[in-house]
């Protein structure tokens, strides 16, 4: 496939004022590919992804997404982010959902899903509702769209905030752990909404624990370890047959 990859990060780096925490990132995501990662607690994997939607400036490497450089290097060779108003259009086009469902506690769910098409894209009100009833059957809620989050599990929360990125329409959506906060009996509801998700052919970079959604959902499995890519490959052969002591070390602690 020779089409230019959604996300390319090439020699990322990223620090928290002193601490570096992104080593020299080298990761690829093509269209329509499910990219799954997997890393310890601290590995860099959530700073990654908010490194690529624009929320964390990249201070050294190159990272272009959507086919642009989500920066610029300078002269002395520092890297500067765009202005915030480019990012806002920027970010329009990347979903984004989180382990916390984040989502407006005063509002219904139909209110969730439809805020950002009337207030960011500027939607007129009665088509951005009617998109979200959509949005919402598409996770399997329609009967649900009045409720509020409190009235909701979470499960159902999650899945609203899915439906709550998707509304924008995206090109590219990013999951940070979505479903580590949820109680066993309701992460497949939230896999299984990804997974229909996939088979439409949404571009996705999942950040998950979850193996065996990697192993049957994902084309491609990076393992990250210490703010770098120690090892990536097809999810199968990666879980079956890694070549790196860190990779195996860390599958055998979740398998
Ligand atoms: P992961 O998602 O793989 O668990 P993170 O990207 O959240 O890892 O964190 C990577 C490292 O950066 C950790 O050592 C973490 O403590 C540190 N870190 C994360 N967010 C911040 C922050 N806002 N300020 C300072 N350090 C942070
Ligand atoms: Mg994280």
């Amino acid at each position: 496939m020779n089409a230019e990859p959604v996300v390319a990060a090439r020699g990322v780096r990223m620090s928290y004022g002193d601490t570096q925490v992104l080593h020299g990132v080298d990761f690829s995501v093509a269209p329509g590919e499910v990219s799954c990662i997997i890393g310890p607690s601290g590995s860099g994997k959530s700073t990654f992804l908010r490194c690529v939607n624009g929320l964390e400036p990249v201070l050294g490497g190159s990272l272009r997404v959507l086919g642009e450089e989500v920066g610029y290097t300078l002269r002395d060779g520092k890297y500067r982010l765009w202005s915030p108003k480019r990012f806002a259009t920027f970010r329009m086009r990347i979903g984004m959902v989180f382990q916390r469902f984040n989502l407006f506690a005063h509002q219904t769910a139909l209110e969730n899903v439809a805020c950002a098409p009337i207030h960011v894209a500027g939607m007129p009100a009665d088509k951005a509702r009617e998109l979200a009833v959509e949005h919402l059957a598409q996770v399997g809620l329609a009967e649900h769209a009045h409720k509020r989050p409190h009235q909701l599990s979470g499960g159902q929360q999650q899945r609203v905030a899915i439906a709550r990125a998707l509304a924008m329409n995206p090109t590219l959506m990013l999951f940070d752990e979505p479903t580590s906060a949820l109680d066993p009996e309701l992460v497949d509801e939230v896999l299984e909404v990804m997974k229909k998700l996939a088979l439409d052919g949404m571009t996705m970079v999942v950040v998950t624990h979850e193996i065996g959604f990697a192993r049957e959902v994902g084309d491609t499995l990076t393992f990250f370890d210490e703010g770098v890519v120690v090892e990536r490959g097809a999810p199968a052969e990666l879980i079956a047959d890694c070549k790196q002591p860190r990779t195996r070390a860390f599958l055998s602690s979740v398998l």
